[in-house]
This record gives C-alpha cells, structure tokens and sequence, in this order.
C-alpha cells in the first residue's frame, strides 16, 4: 500500500507518527494509498524548518520572490495533465474539471507575481515640517493554510501562492481525502527555486490542526472547510493571538425571476447544481423561481435534464459528474434526501439508487431534484454538498431577496433576470459575500478577493486580490525627521493645526 507522508525542509518524510488514514479511489471504492496522520512533533519539525526558512526568504528582494513564482507557474503547467489526473483519482471530479481546479489556483500564482507592485508602501513627503511619513508592509512569518477536500489544488495555491511571495514561510495542512496534489505542489515549489522550509506540507488529522493553532511560532492560519470547523479554528487561532481568517461552508441560491431566459437559466444551472457532484462551495444547490408560472416551467425543464445526467468515472472527459469523494459521505447525501422527503419536500428525480455499470462500487449517485423546500426545514437549512438541487418557491422579489439574506450561510447568491434595475437592486440589498448577475458561480478572479458573510467566513479579510496581500503582511508606518537644529520640548500632543 503506497504512504503519503509530509514535505519538511524540502524532503519526504512518513514522520514519527504511526496514525494512517486511507485514501480512496472514489470511482472504485477502492483504498488506493495510506496517508500518514502526524503527531504534534512531526508538526514542529516543520515549524522549525520554516522558521529556519524565514529570515532568509523574508529578505530575498520582491523581485527575485516573484521569479520564484514564474517559474512554479511554469513548472505547474508542464505537470498540468499528472496533477489533474492525480487529483482526479483521489477527489473523483472529472478531470476537465481537475484542470480547472489547478488553472483557478494558478490565476492566483500569477496575481502572486505581481508582487513586487502589491507590497510597495506608501509614502508622504512633508507630512510635517521637515517630516516624511511612509509605511511598509512586512510579512507575518511561519504561517499555515489548512486546507479542504473539494479543491485540492486551488485553495492550496491561493493561500501559499500569496503568502510565500509576500515572504512568509509555510505549512500547509490538506485534507486527509487527497493529498497527493498538495504533495506535489510543495515538490515543484522546491524545483522552482523556493529554499528548503518555504513550503511544507503535513498530513494529519485534529492533533496536526491543534499544534498550529497552539504553537507561538504560527503566526497567522487560513482555513478553508465546514462552518463549525472554521469557528474553532478561528476561536482557538485568536484566543492564541493568531490572524486567523476562516472560511466554512455554504448553501448558495439562483433567484429566477418571471423575466429571465429559462433555457438558458437551466442551461447555467443544471452545471453549477450538479458539476463535480455538488461539492462546490460555489455550487448552487437552491433554485428560487419567483412566481408559479416560473416554478413549474422551471420543473418542467429541469426533471429531464437531472435524469439525463451523464454520470461516469472521473477519467471520463465527457462525463458530467464523476462518484462522490467517500462512501460516507455519498450515505450522508442519501440520508439527506431522505429527511428532505421527512419534512414534506417532492422528490420529482430520485438519484439515491443509481450505480454505474462496471463501478458497482465506486461513491456514485445520480442527481436529485427535491420541490417545496422551505425555510425551517433542516435539509434546507443545512449544507448538503452532494448532487442535490432544492427548488423553493417565492411569490415575489422580496420574498426571494428574504431567502438568502436570512440563510445562515452567506457565500454566494445568483439571481437571473433581463431586468437590470431588479439586479441592480438585488445586488444592493442581498445579506451574501459574493453576488452573481446572470452568472451561477461568482467566483471572483483572482486580482478581485473571495469570500462569504454570515457562517461562511470568520474573521475580516477575504483571500487573494490585495485583500491577500493584507492578510499575509503586518504594516509599518515610519514617521521621519532629520532635524539640523535642536529640537525644543514638546508637551503637548503634536498636531498638524
Ligand atoms: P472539513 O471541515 O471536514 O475539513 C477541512 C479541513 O479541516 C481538513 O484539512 C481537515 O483535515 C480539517 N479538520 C476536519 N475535522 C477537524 C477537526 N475536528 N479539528 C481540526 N481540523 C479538522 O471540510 P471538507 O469536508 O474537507 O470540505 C468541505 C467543506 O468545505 C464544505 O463545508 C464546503 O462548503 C467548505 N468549503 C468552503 C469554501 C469557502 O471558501 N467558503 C471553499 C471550499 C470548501
């Protein structure tokens, strides 16, 4: 059975710890590797080899940091088809969509580059009489991402890609589920020409997590994961003294207002619903049409488009949507779809039974559509994450806007509509991060900043975009004067009067 162990000072190491956890083939149900689960000290092996690393990297000129980066993009996409096929292999989305996992994190790498631009400080010359004021924004040190199952490859970059150029040193902590892309990222980060300790990765479960909220040396964590996970991450990493921004989960809504083209309403969502089997923090797993008439064309379109998904092994360029990550979790899914049934929904596709001829036991479902959701009941208030897609009825604007602004999670929101002054307002009024305009996922690019309000974020700054650059750097501000005279006693709170 093949280890994946972690990436300290520029090695591969199984560590100390003899805690594994299996890694899966989803379209197989086969366990295909044994990640290893660290203990604290094979965590503080990697804090010290960072913290090593740091006065050196810290100091490297901005310039030479982002060539560093150049080159990894590079590197990243020569490797293109091995990553997206290892992370296809372990994840389960289909490898199209592996790629686009790896493209999203590099659009991050290459906004990295940019560095040299993004951390210049500012300056005032004659602030005050012979007085300069300018400041400079000075990275945190050791620093950590811990980091989710669903995008093995994107969220990783985003938060090393902006922290490394920033000259931070990292630790990177992946999902047990998939690690071999982290892994190899952290490989062809070294090939690259980041020192030793710039980037390490450590598998590992709770007691990895714990040693990094714990240990002073951390100085700031990024997490991206489900909501209560996030909470603690975020209550234990500031309780520590730690910048801590912490991302959790979602349950983000399309509004469909009477006015908008349906074919190509079920077009955007039939992909956003159901692509990589829903576990998409950006899925769109809530359907809100606005008026009766707009439901049952809305139902009458999408019931067959959900039963003709086209279901297959990840390795499949034309399938839809591959298996789930975990046979546990595709029973969480089916179990949801059950309570839904429990609290009154219509199950109009049923994709709980469905297996795939060949792959009996690989992690797949088919695609449900459940009709009559409504607030209060818990299918609807919890995330789900898997390829379920839940229709809530609303009479009108208002009644749709009230939906997602009153949801406990905020990440993101949809709304399709020709009518520009309904969207115009809809984006001015609507409780949720990220806002989508005749567009299903809102993911931002990369030179924009990502994140959700409500229970999907902790903290106060989103990642990448210069929102990156502030949360992995502390400013400074100098306040200079290089008197020829002697200088009087002053008393009194200088002012600029
Ligand atoms: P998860 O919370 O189970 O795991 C995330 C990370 O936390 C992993 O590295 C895991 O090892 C670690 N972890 C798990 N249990 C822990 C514990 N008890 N103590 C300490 N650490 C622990 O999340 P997941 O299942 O890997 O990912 C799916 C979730 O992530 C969904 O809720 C999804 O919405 C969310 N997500 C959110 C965003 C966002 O930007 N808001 C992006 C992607 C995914």
């Amino acid at each position: 059975m093949k280890t994946l162990g972690h990436f300290i000072n520029g090695q591969h190491t199984n560590g100390t710890s003899d805690r594994r956890h299996d890694v899966f083939n989803p379209t197989t149900g086969e366990t295909q590797a044994q990640a290893v689960l660290a203990s604290r000290s094979d965590v503080e092996d990697a804090i010290a080899s960072a913290q090593k690393a740091f006065p050196g990297w810290a100091a490297t000129n901005p310039q030479r940091r982002a060539r560093v980066l150049f080159k990894f993009k590079e590197l990243v996409e020569k490797d293109m088809e091995n990553l997206a096929r290892l992370l296809s292999a372990e994840h389960g989305k289909t490898i199209p969509d592996s790629r686009g996992d790896v493209q999203r994190g590099l659009d991050v790498i290459e906004f990295a580059c940019g560095i040299p631009h993004l951390q210049k400080g500012e300056y005032t010359e004659g602030a005050g009489p012979g007085i300069d004021v300018y400041s400079m924004r000075q990275p945190l040190g050791v620093v950590a991402g811990i980091t989710p199952f669903n995008f093995p490859a994107m969220i990783p970059m985003w938060m090393f890609g902006v922290a490394i150029a920033c000259g931070n040193t990292f630790i990177n902590k992946p999902s047990e589920k998939d690690p071999s892309v982290p892994l190899r990222l952290a490989e062809l980060m070294m090939e690259a020409g980041a020192p030793e300790g710039v980037l390490n990765v450590v598998n590992g479960d709770k007691e990895a997590v714990d040693t990094l909220i714990e240990d002073a040396r951390v100085k700031a964590i990024s997490f991206v994961g489900s909501s209560d996970i996030a909470q603690y991450i975020y209550a234990g990493g500031t309780a520590h003294g730690k910048r801590v921004q912490a991302f959790g989960g979602a349950k983000n809504h399309m509004i469909i207002l009477p006015d908008a083209d349906m074919d190509n309403v079920v077009n955007n969502l039939i992909g956003s619903a159901y692509g990589s089997a829903g576990e998409r923090c950006m899925a769109t797993p809530v359907a809100v049409p606005v008026g009766e008439d707009t439901a049952e064309r809305l139902i009458d379109m999408l019931k067959p488009r959900v039963e003709g998904l086209k279901i297959g092994p990840s390795t499949d360029e034309g399938s839809d949507l591959g298996p789930l990550v975990t046979a546990a979790h595709r029973d969480r899914v089916r179990q949801w779809i059950g309570k839904a049934v429990e609290e009154g929904q219509d199950l109009v596709v049923d994709g709980r039974e469905f297996t795939l001829q060949g792959y009996e036991n690989g992690f797949f479902m088919g695609g449900t559509l459940l009709d009559h959701a409504k607030p209060g009941q818990s299918s609807y208030e919890e995330e789900i994450f898997g390829p379920v897609l839940q229709v809530v009825r609303a009479r009108n604007f208002e009644e749709a806007v009230a939906l997602p602004s009153d949801h406990q999670y905020g990440n993101g929101v949809a709304i399709f509509t020709r009518n520009g002054a309904a969207a115009r307002e809809f984006a001015a009024q609507v409780n949720v991060g990220m806002v989508g305009i005749n567009v299903p996922i809102p993911v931002p690019v990369s030179y924009h900043t990502f994140g959700g309000w409500k229970r999907s974020s902790f903290g106060d700054t989103n990642q990448h975009g210069p929102e990156g650059v502030r949360f992995w750097t502390k400013i400074k501000t100098i306040t200079q004067r290089w008197p020829e005279d002697v200088q009087g006693s002053e008393f009194v709170i200088p002012t600029m009067k």
